[in-house]
């Protein structure tokens, strides 16, 4: 039986398990996709596994996207452009690392039928998943990308890779179209970002990347005040549905049944 994993710190909110076991069940493979909570140390020894056959696959999430970096064999171009790895796998004896949130994203913006072209987007957050989405938001044309983060200087270490980003302080209101929470602010239930709703909206696209909880605090605050607003479900299908074909070589269903698997 194939082994497959996510990992991460925290995990419990991840529904890659229930997904990956879904398409895995209805596709008859003889395999099972589990969750693991790992400390930083713990990536060496995890990568060890890959190589000996012992685990198939591994998905990677908050907050080890780039720290996985350093011990892949071989990156896919989208991980190498993006400097992170959601994907993992073992290939004429190499560890692969690939990303799948690039693509992820951008067909999760496309399925809200957003109109994303010449828009002013504005990211809250400069962790592991935000160089995807710079990607996936320059590849659709946006006007103009302004990002603010708790620490800063994580942001500004994105101007080296993307020169033309736009980077405001942490509380600071910005005028745009979109704006994305790309922070892990909203994990928990009562987790809040500050923010002056009043400023940024009515009639903007809020977006939080997070699908688990449904609707995050960022989310209901920004329709009481006027605006259009989406979770991260279709992105994180995409991206898992991406990661099942390259592991099984084949393509999964995504239908109303997987959608509503998620809540
Ligand atoms: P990460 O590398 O751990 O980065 C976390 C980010 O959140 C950093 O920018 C961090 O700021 C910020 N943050 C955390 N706690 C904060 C607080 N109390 N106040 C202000 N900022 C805070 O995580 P990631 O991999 O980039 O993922 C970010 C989020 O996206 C997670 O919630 C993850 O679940 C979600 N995600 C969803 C999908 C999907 O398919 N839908 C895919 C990928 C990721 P500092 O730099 O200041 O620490």
């Amino acid at each position: 039986m194939k082994k497959y994993l996510v990992v991460g710190n925290p995990i419990e909110h991840s529904f890659s398990p229930k997904l990956h076991n879904h398409w895995i069940k209805k596709n008859n493979i003889d395999a099972v996709y589990d969750k693991k909570q790992i400390n930083e140390g713990d990536i060496k020894s995890l990568i060890m596994e890959i190589k000996k056959n012992k685990i198939n696959g591994i998905n990677v999430t908050i907050p080890f996207k780039k720290s996985v970096v350093p011990f892949m064999d071989e990156l896919s171009s989208e991980a190498k452009e993006s400097q992170s790895v959601n994907t993992i796998y073992f290939q004429n004896e190499k560890v692969i690392g690939h990303n799948t949130d690039i693509s992820g994203f951008e067909l999760g913006i496309k399925y809200s039928k957003f109109d994303i072209k010449n828009k002013i987007v504005f990211i809250l957050g400069a962790g592991g998943v935000v160089s995807s989405i710079i990607i996936a938001l320059k590849k659709m044309g946006v006007s103009k990308i302004i990002i603010s983060n708790r620490t800063k200087s994580k942001a500004e270490d994105l101007k080296i890779f993307f020169k033309d980003l736009e980077i405001i302080s942490w509380g600071e209101t910005p005028n745009c179209d979109m704006v994305i929470n790309a922070t892990s602010i909203g994990l928990k239930n009562e987790d809040e970002i500050k923010l002056d709703y009043s400023a940024l909206g009515p009639n903007k696209f809020f977006y939080d990347i997070i699908y688990n909880p449904k609707e995050t605090i960022f989310l209901k605050k920004a329709k009481l005040f006027g605006n259009r607003t989406e979770n991260g479900k279709l992105m994180f299908i995409y991206q898992a549905h991406q990661a099942f074909t390259i592991w099984h070589k084949l393509m999964p269903d995504i239908d109303a049944e997987t959608i509503n698997l998620l809540g």
